[in-house]
């Protein structure tokens, strides 16, 4: 371990500063005045360099750094205020959100990459919104109604696996998150209804409950819609819907029915 000693410390400017193999810390222990000023050898994934470190204890910002962390991705400048070390990060101009953050009421940044609560760096506030998600641009508006309500209302999104499908984005354990169920599954009665990509299914179709319910996206012809969906599961049955074909291209009247036994689709 290199214990070289770096430069005086900027914070009680009495001790210096001592490599060790958590960072760089002060060696001004003496019982009364203990100052315990460190620079953590990691940041969020970004690790501080010898360069970085003397940077920071000659006072100075450091240059802008990409941080990636658990997902995380931004970027930002290290500085130090009063005693600790604080991230600067790099936003547009418009930099900060009207909303505050639902969490803990602080300011939310508009950065490069994601829209991130000014506690973030304390560690008290997690609050991090990547600006696109399954390829949904998240823009301000879609930020604001999530802010606000901590639910969005329907988007498109979509995932090369799985394709286009509509959800809408919550807040779950102070995490952004894309919820695409529609209803509770009438068949198990436990998981949720959501779009798949030929098909409607349970979100328990590969739990210990091996739900199998399925609501084709087309029957007879009939394009099945999300509101069609939840109409079938809560009410067992849908209205008199036009749009089906018979096999000699004939437009039927018909309703979709749950039969009682298995939940199975079909369309009288
Ligand atoms: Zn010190
Ligand atoms: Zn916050
Ligand atoms: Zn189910």
């Amino acid at each position: 371990m290199d214990n070289k000693i770096t430069n005086p410390c900027p914070v009680c400017k009495v001790g210096q500063m001592i490599k060790t193999a958590n960072g760089w810390i002060c060696n001004n222990f003496s019982a009364t005045k203990f100052c315990g000023f460190t620079i953590y050898k990691e940041y969020f994934g970004q690790e501080i360099s010898d360069e970085l470190a003397n940077c920071l204890i000659s006072g100075k910002e450091t240059k802008e750094l990409e941080f990636n962390h658990k997902g995380k991705q931004f970027i930002a400048s290290l500085y130090l205020h009063n005693t600790k070390i604080k991230l600067r990060f790099k936003a547009d101009q418009a930099a900060i959100m009207n909303d505050a953050c639902p969490f803990c009421g602080g300011e939310v940044l508009i950065t490069e990459k994601a829209y991130i609560c000014s506690n973030f760096f304390k560690q008290e506030c997690h609050l991090y919104v990547p600006r696109k998600m399954a390829n949904l641009i998240i823009d301000e508006s879609i930020l604001h109604e999530l802010l606000k309500n901590r639910i969005t209302k329907s988007y498109d999104f979509f995932f090369p696996e799985k394709g286009k499908f509509s959800g809408r984005l919550v807040f779950r354990n102070k995490k952004v998150e894309i919820d695409n169920s529609i209803c509770q599954c009438p068949k198990c009665g436990v998981g949720a209804v959501y779009e798949g990509k030929k098909a409607f299914n349970c979100t328990n179709w590969n739990s210990e409950l091996k739900c199998d319910f399925t609501i084709w996206k087309e029957i007879k012809g009939k394009t099945i819609t999300e509101s069609i969906v939840r109409e079938l599961c809560e009410n067992g049955e849908t209205e008199q819907m036009t749009g089906f074909f018979s096999l000699k291209g004939e437009d039927l009247q018909k309703k979709l029915v749950l039969t009682h036994d298995n939940k199975k689709v079909i369309a009288i």
